[in-house]
Formats: structure tokens, sequence, C-alpha cells
């Protein structure tokens, strides 16, 4: 067994600015194993970018082209199990062997050998035999090799042996040729509308966008409804699209002066000039969608303002998103700001 995940393949891994050279190098791999100057292919890149759908994509392709070539993909953290395994068991030889037979070793997220010396003694090993004898070796990272602390000088030097590519996060038009494949995979149909929405929406990574998408369906299909720009918005409302960090009150107060021209002391304080007013109700409205906060502590942060101030200035501040572009788009910018997605 190869270990790969048959769903993973070029055809549908969206081609886009975010990740041609990381693409074409894998495809380039894929027909010429251990033959093209790209041995090893390090692919690497932020979370659920596309580092383990590439790079399985690869063996995939070899699988079905060179049927009689050995290709192995496996997890650094289940190799390290491994390797502590046939240390425990005696059976280090064994295990050494095993690699070394193999013609197109696909090692996903090395990071986790980082601290790991002995693992990495014993992979220094395997690489080397693998390379000298003209076989494929293809890593991805979350990170740069050079950005790779607690790694052997030597390692990360034959790291960069061969290419180095990033992936990147989506620009727009790739997200939206994303979430399309995705849905003609599944033979969905939805308005375009909707799916700029998502894509606008969605500009973390890959995965959430395929998150989203799927609960959109799953929210469809248990409705029995199609999939407009409504649910849409509610969807997007009930799923925590982000790693979230949770914000605090201090967050938001730092990023209201931050943005605006305002002191903490205008903020909790009386004053009712515009200039003042408007940072103060952006920050309620901030504080009511970002915090669990009651709207009682939440005017006790300003000063000790009522509960019903709170209400006003968060009614006030939705009224004005929805009818004035400028607010709009300052409040599209702290959301950006903290992360999150505003739906
Ligand atoms: P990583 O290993 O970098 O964390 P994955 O390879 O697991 O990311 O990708 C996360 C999800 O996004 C997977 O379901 C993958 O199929 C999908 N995906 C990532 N990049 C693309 C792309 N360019 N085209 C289509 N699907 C993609
Ligand atoms: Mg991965």
């Amino acid at each position: 067994d190869s270990y790969l995940n048959p769903h993973y393949a070029f055809d549908n891994f969206v081609e886009g600015d975010c990740n041609r050279l990381g693409r074409s190098a894998g495809l380039a791999v894929a027909q010429r194993p251990g033959v093209t100057s790209f041995n090893p292919l390090m692919i690497y890149g932020g979370v659920g970018l596309g580092k383990t759908h590439l790079i399985q994509a690869i063996g995939n392709y070899i699988k079905s082209t060179q049927s009689n070539k050995f290709v192995l993909y496996v997890s650094s953290e289940k190799f390290v199990n491994q390797f502590i395994n046939a240390i425990r068991n005696n059976t280090l030889q064994a295990f050494t062997n095993f690699y070394m037979q193999i013609d197109v070793l696909i090692l996903d997220d090395v990071q986790f050998l980082a601290g790991k010396e002995k693992t990495q003694e014993s992979f220094f090993h395997i690489f080397n035999h693998l390379h000298q004898s003209g076989k494929q070796i293809i890593m991805s990272s979350d990170r740069p090799p050079r950005d790779l602390a607690g790694m052997q000088d030597r390692l990360l030097s034959r790291f960069k042996w061969g290419l180095t590519a990033d992936l990147q996060q989506p620009d727009f038009e790739t997200r939206i040729a994303i979430i399309q494949k995705k849905l003609q995979a599944d033979g969905i149909y939805i308005k375009d509308e909707v799916i700029e929405y998502l894509a606008h929406s969605v500009d973390t990574n890959v995965r959430e966008l395929e998150g989203v998408i799927v609960s959109l369906m799953a929210h469809a299909s248990l409705n029995r409804r199609e999939i407009d720009m409504d649910l849409a918005r509610t969807t997007l409302k009930n799923i925590v699209v982000d790693n979230e960090k949770e914000i605090t009150v201090d967050n938001i107060f730092d990023a209201i002066i931050a943005h605006f021209d305002v002191t903490m002391t205008d903020l909790k304080g009386k004053s009712r000039k515009k200039e003042i007013v408007f940072p103060r109700q952006v920050a309620m409205y901030l504080m009511k969608e970002f915090t669990n906060l009651p709207l009682k502590s939440i005017g006790y942060h300003f000063g000790g303002r009522d509960h019903s101030t709170v209400i006003h200035a968060v009614q006030n501040i939705s009224v004005l998103i929805d009818s004035d572009k400028d607010v709009e788009g300052r409040i599209q910018k702290l959301y950006k700001h903290f992360n999150r997605v505003r739906v």
C-alpha cells in the first residue's frame, strides 16, 4: 500500500498564481520522478493551502502511469512513530531497509522532525541512499527550510539541493475557481452571486473554503432548498471560519484607537462630538459582535453607560453599515484586522 488518498489529483488541484510554480514542478516530477533536478522537491506553505493535496497528486500520478514504481506517502508524525517503535522492538535495520527500497518517498509535514535528533539521523541516511540511487524524494513543510529551527544543518542543506516552492493564499479569482470546481464535482449549481460572496468572505485558506461549501450543501439538503444568498449568509454566520483567537475588550479598544484618531479617555468619556461618538459606537458594536459580554458589561467599559446606550449604538452602526459605503468599508477593515468574516 502506498497510503495515498486517490482523491488528491492534479485534475482537481486548481491552478492559480498562488501555486503555479509548485504545481508545475510537481507535474514535472510526476512525469519523470528521480530524473529532474527537482530532487528533493520541497513544497512549503501555511495550513490548508494544498500541500498534502499536491504531494499526494504527484504520488497518484506516478502510481497510475508507472505502476512498477514503489511509491510511499507517509506523514512525518507516522515516520517518527515507526522509528521509535523500531528502536523499541530492535527492528531498526528492517525499518531502514524498508525505506531504502522506495522509489518515490513522499514525506508530509517535515517540520514535525524538528528537535528529533535520532529520527533526523535515520532520515538523513535514508535520504542519502535514495538520492544517490536516483530515487525521488518529495517533502512538505509548513515553513521554508531556512526557518526550520531544530533541524540538522546537513539535512537542511540537502533540502535545498532540489527545488523549493511555496504555496500561497489563493487570490479571489482562484477562490472562485476552487468553489466552482468543488460544486461541479458534487453536481451542484449555485448562482454566481453566491459564489462571489463566498469567495469574498472566506479568504483564509482552501480548507476553510471547502468547509463552508460542505456545510452549505448540508444545510441545503437538510432543509430541502437551493443554495441562495440567504442560506449562504446564515450558514456563514453559524460557522467559525477562523482558527479563531479570542478577541478581548482591550483588543477592540486598541484597534479603535489605531483606526480612528481618538484616545481611550475619549472613548470612555462623555464627549458628544461626532468624531468621538462614532468611534465609540463602533467599539460597542464590535464588542457586541466579537465578545460574549452582556450589553450591560459592554456599557460598563465605556465609563459605566447603561445597556440601552449600547443597544442604540449597535442599531445605529448596523443601519449605517447598510446605508453608508464609507462606514461599511471601515467596519470591513476592522473585521479584517481581527481576521473575522462579516456576514
Ligand atoms: P495542507 O496540507 O497545506 O494543510 P491540504 O492539502 O490538506 O492543505 O488542503 C486542504 C484542502 O483544500 C484539501 O481538501 C484540498 O483538496 C483543498 N485544496 C487546496 N488547494 C487546492 C487547490 N489549488 N485546488 C483545489 N483544492 C485545493
Ligand atoms: Mg497537510
